[in-house]
């Protein structure tokens, strides 16, 4: 406490032991002290960083539901997603290219709904590994010709464990062997019993062909999205994860982020694992120029030192000294854990739309 008194007292300011100083400040400290400080000392400095803080609640504010989409291979997730950025994102959005980025927003009845739609979804995997959600609502996708097969089940699992609402969409509704009823049948043995048959989870008969029930089943994430009461606070530094990430011929490291908390900024200082840097430029799913991102907006951000990996969390700090340090003692921490996380992608990504 001395030190820290003593640290204060010589940047000008006077506090004494007992007095609580800002969070900034804290970091700050934090921050500098790590660097002269031993491993152990340096482990929580970060995760005192990652800890989820407590929010004011007059400063939350609603924020659109994050979706993906879950299933068995073949019941048609892809189709689902391809169906729903056509209808939904149009041409004159996206000045007639469309941007593909890992996730996009769409648009309805003047709400937001933002879709992951990664390969395999690594950011997904990656963040159940380390006990973290990107995602509200899980899309189950279940074909109606064919029925709860093991995936879906896997799917289930996966989605409880995590805490997840599922929203089940039984899908190729306009196959002449389509059974819907039988759809609901087997998934009450998984304890997901349709509102209709005095349960609680959402059934929405849908084709990805013709697009038949699109629009009844993003109604229905938003009427749970209403229901879970998503909120965030956009007036704080921005937090997140990263989508997904490549090294770009011409742009260096290119990261879709998912900002989750905050307000992301051309120009913040950010960290995510063991990479850092300035935002240079921000990029929308539409592939627009944005100066900033408010909280579950996806968005490609220009200027890492490096390529990070999908499921990272990502921070903006106060300055690049910061920013740099906590890339620098993330690096020094994680090596070993890095590592395992590359041997270990699991089979989940299989789940997953791709
Ligand atoms: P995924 O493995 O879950 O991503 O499934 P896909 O989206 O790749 O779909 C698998 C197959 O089912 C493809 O041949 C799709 O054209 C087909 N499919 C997907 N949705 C529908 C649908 O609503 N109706 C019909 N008839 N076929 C569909
Ligand atoms: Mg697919």
């Amino acid at each position: 406490p001395s030190a820290i008194v003593k640290k204060l007292f010589l940047e000008g300011k006077i506090v004494t032991v007992n007095q609580e100083i800002s969070y900034e400040e804290a970091e700050n400290i934090a921050m500098e002290y790590d660097i002269l400080c031993e491993r152990e000392v340096k482990v929580d400095v970060i995760e005192e960083l990652l800890k989820e803080e407590e929010e004011e609640e007059a400063s939350l504010k609603d924020r659109p539901p994050v979706i993906c989409v879950m299933g068995h291979v073949d019941h048609g997730k892809t189709s689902l997603l391809d169906t729903i950025r056509k209808t939904h994102v149009t041409d004159r959005e996206a000045g007639g290219i469309t941007q593909h980025i890992g996730a996009y927003t769409v648009d309805v009845d003047g709400r937001k709904i933002t879709f992951l739609d990664t390969p395999g979804h690594e950011a997904f995997t990656a963040m159940r590994m380390r006990g973290a959600n990107s995602t509200d609502i899980a899309i189950l996708v279940v074909a109606a010709d064919d029925g709860v097969m093991p995936q879906t089940v896997e799917a289930i699992s996966h989605a409880k464990a995590a805490g997840i609402e599922i929203v089940v969409a039984v899908n190729k509704i306009d196959k002449p062997s389509a059974n819907i009823e039988r759809v609901k049948q087997e998934l009450t043995e998984h304890e997901l019993i349709a509102t209709d048959w005095g349960g609680n989870t959402e059934f929405v008969p849908v084709s990805a062909k013709t697009g038949d029930g699109i629009d009844d089943l993003l109604e229905t994430i938003l009427l749970t999205a209403d229901i879970l009461e998503l909120k965030a606070n956009p007036d704080r530094r921005a937090r997140g994860l990263v989508i997904e990430a490549e090294l770009d011929k011409g742009r260096g490291p290119v990261a879709t982020v998912l900002v989750q908390k905050g307000t992301l900024h051309v120009g913040d200082f950010v960290s995510a694992g063991a990479c850092h840097g300035k935002v240079r430029a921000m990029i929308d799913d539409k592939g627009r120029r944005v100066k900033e991102a408010a909280p579950s907006t996806p968005v490609e951000i220009l200027g890492l030192s490096d390529v990070p990996s999908a499921g990272e969390v990502f921070l903006a700090h106060e300055n690049d000294k910061t920013a740099k340090s906590y890339a620098e003692t993330y690096l020094a921490q994680n090596k070993e854990k890095m590592l395992e996380e590359t041997r270990s992608k699991m089979s989940l990504d299989d789940l997953f739309s791709q």
